[in-house]
């Protein structure tokens, strides 16, 4: 029986067009995934589509002074027509901002109410009393309690990577109206996600070959222990709270939104429904989130793990009646030219001002080439011009017009016939035969780059074989020989064009004109027949163009305006005196505890020297206050005090960070307190 198979890529954000760090975290892999699958027969649906909520739209609508449908419809469309364009093959492309994606999502928070799996809060949050609106999230600035970056959002700061919450952050002002917030009580749904600690670590357990990247950040998260994640927001533009739940719960429900991370992957089982509606059959969506045969695989970058791997399969374990992720296969970031792609200073490459200038197979190449599989990888230009020039167009594009050209001009364009085979021949036809379960293995766990690899071994050695094989030599000497190179050659070309659709299909159709082979074949079937000897083909065609350096300047020069002085390489230099002005500083640790309703902030009781000091730091989520006791830091003397959650902090520790990790920087041997560093 057909295997059946639920594959997603994450919603992209409706607040901006999609870049290729995008396309190679979720979308890419996705999609040769899903294209493999197809033409092995398996019973599969590819389900994306665009993520319509959240502050981040709110924000850019407000900017613009227009509504936030406008921005969303902008680029919903703008993405749907860049994934058409770069071949993504969805089965459908929802929104979430549609009637049946609300309903949905109504319905599965009801659901889940009613079986009393959330905790309501009663809590005070900021609010602008301008704007007359409770301030979540991105609503809020101020200054980072971890590093000091004035400029960080109400749930992140974007400097140091914490994520926060908007009342920890110093200084809070709106970035709405830019008022100081007030505190208003409000009333929240919370996920009380560690009452599903041990059935996510349980069901975890179950699935050992998910990747490292994915299983390490996974045990981090478990380590530190999951804690309750709320799930309603006051804002005006979302999935609104039911309000019969509300009711039910004696709270007043206007105003109140499901949080955009509730009912964005939500958005994966109403867009099922939609596709099931469109297929004239709608009960078809049960088929792939009920069944328990369905492998449900979710292709993500790796910031959205903890979302994918713990809080949705939370949701779906407490409703119950959907199944859970097989795989999450989620990959790490790409950089672009040794930096770090930002939407807001315009560093980035976008799919589809890409698509005006160069082909799509092209960029699923490279990309495909360098994935960011298990950890950071990074895009240039030159290289995208070089894999281009040197590996598509000279081994792949040689290999198929040499083939093409030669059997237009020696054999009128007609599949010579197949006489007796050689040793060099029958290594041919083996790697052939091989192929496609060696390929499709690799696709099916997730190798995308070693399948890459593995079909430009096949190209590499097809151009090997015509070259020792020598056809215009043997065409005046050997014709039964040259004929049978020419068809093996043909073989070749059939084989490479189908094991390369997955990644390459707007070449693939390209390939299969020339063939003039009417149907498509399948993953396995095609080894099992042949181009018959004496069937036309159609004049060959160039199929990769080489990319010349002005067009790969041009784009290098594009960057370098998009990141003036921004770039990793060129950090703003300081002189001696301005480093000396920081007062760096040994000091011990005396005491340590956790803040009160603060899941980040830790106390402790520094000796400097002579001197007992106060600070406050980020460190919940990395250390426990016992451990720190007696421990060496280092730490800035001289920053001004502030308060934090109404405690004074007399100056800040130092640690390294990288990703979710934070390290606390002490010294290597002992030293006395309030010891300068120099
Ligand atoms: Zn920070």
């Amino acid at each position: 029986m057909a295997e059946k198979i639920l594959v997603t890529s994450a919603l992209p954000y409706a607040n901006g067009p999609i870049h290729l760090g995008h396309l190679a975290g979720a979308y890419l892999p996705a999609d040769i995934f899903s294209r493999y699958h197809r033409l092995k027969g398996s019973d599969i649906i590819y389900i994306c589509g665009s993520d319509e909520h959240g502050v981040p739209i709110m924000l850019r609508a407000r900017k613009e002074h227009i509504s936030p449908q406008v921005i969303v419809d902008r680029y919903h469309e703008l993405n749907k027509k860049s994934f058409a364009g770069f071949g993504m093959s969805f089965d459908y492309y929802g929104r979430t901002s549609s009637p049946v994606h609300h309903q949905t999502s109504r319905d599965f928070f009801r659901t889940l109410a009613r079986k009393k799996v959330f905790v309501l809060k009663k809590e005070k949050q900021l609010f602008d009393p301008e704007a007359n609106i409770f301030l979540a999230d991105r609503f809020v600035r101020g200054t980072c309690p971890v590093c000091g970056y004035e400029e960080a959002y109400g749930d992140q700061c974007e400097k140091c990577g914490s994520s926060l919450s908007p009342s920890e952050l110093i200084n809070p002002r709106s970035a709405i109206t830019d008022a100081v917030p007030v505190l208003k009580e409000t009333t929240h749904w919370y996920l009380p996600l560690a009452e599903f600690q041990k059935e996510l670590e349980e069901w975890i357990g179950t699935h050992p070959e998910w990747k490292s990247n994915v299983l390490g950040q996974i045990k981090s998260w478990f380590n530190t222990g999951l804690t309750d994640r709320a799930v309603t927001r006051d804002l005006p533009w979302g999935v609104t709270v039911p309000e019969d739940v509300a009711r039910e719960a004696g709270v007043d429900a206007s105003g109140k939104v499901l949080y955009v991370w509730f009912d964005a992957p939500i958005g994966y089982i109403s867009a099922t429904k939609e596709w099931a509606e469109q297929q004239g059959n709608p009960d078809l969506w049960k088929d792939y989130w009920q069944d328990k045969k369905t492998r449900l695989i979710h292709f993500i970058g790796k910031d959205n793990i903890v979302f994918h791997c713990l809080i949705f399969p939370a949701m779906l374990m407490a409703h119950g009646d959907y199944v859970l992720p097989d795989n999450v296969p989620a990959n790490e970031f790409l950089n672009l030219e040794g930096n770090k792609l930002s939407t807001s200073r315009n560093y980035a490459v976008w799919l589809d001002e890409y698509l005006q200038k160069f082909d799509p197979d092209a960029l699923r190449y490279v990309l495909a080439s360098n994935l960011p599989e298990s950890r950071d990888t990074d895009f240039s230009w030159k290289e995208f011009q070089a894999r281009h020039n040197n590996e598509l167009a000279d081994v792949l594009g040689n290999f198929i017009n040499r083939t093409m050209t030669f059997v237009h001009k020696y054999f009128g364009g007609k599949v010579p016939e197949q006489k007796q085979l050689s040793e060099l021949d029958s290594q041919l036809l083996t790697m052939l035969e091989q192929a496609p379960d060696k390929l499709g293995q690799l696709i099916d766990t997730f190798q995308i780059k070693a399948y890459v690899h593995e079909l430009m071994n096949i190209a590499r050695f097809a151009n090997k074989y015509f070259n020792d094989k020598e056809p215009w030599i043997t065409r005046k000497s050997d014709m039964d020989n040259c004929a049978t190179t020419i068809n093996l050659c043909l073989q070749t070309v059939r084989a490479l064009s189908v094991l390369a659709e997955p990644l390459l299909p707007f070449t693939a159709q390209k390939i299969w004109q020339m063939l003039d082979m009417g149907e498509k074949h399948q993953w396995q079937e095609f080894m099992k027949s042949e181009l018959p000897a004496g069937h036309s083909l159609q004049e060959p065609r160039i199929l990769f163009t080489k990319i010349e350096d002005d067009a790969i300047e041009a784009e290098v020069k594009r960057l370098k305006q998009a990141s003036p002085g921004e770039a990793k390489n060129e950090p703003e230099l300081i002189d001696i005196e301005t480093f000396g002005k920081i007062d760096l500083r040994v000091a011990e640790v005396l005491a340590a505890e956790p803040i009160k309703k603060s899941d980040k902030l830790l106390k402790l009781q520094i000796k400097v020297g002579t001197e007992q000091r106060q600070l406050v730091a980020g460190l919940a989520k990395h250390y426990k206050a016992g451990d720190l006791i007696g421990k060496k830091i280092i730490i800035v003397a001289n920053l001004k005090p502030v308060k934090i959650r109404g405690q004074e902090s007399q100056g800040m520790l130092l640690a390294a960070s990288h990703d979710d990790r934070v390290i606390l920087l002490t010294v290597m041997e002992d030293i006395p307190s309030g010891s300068p560093i120099r």
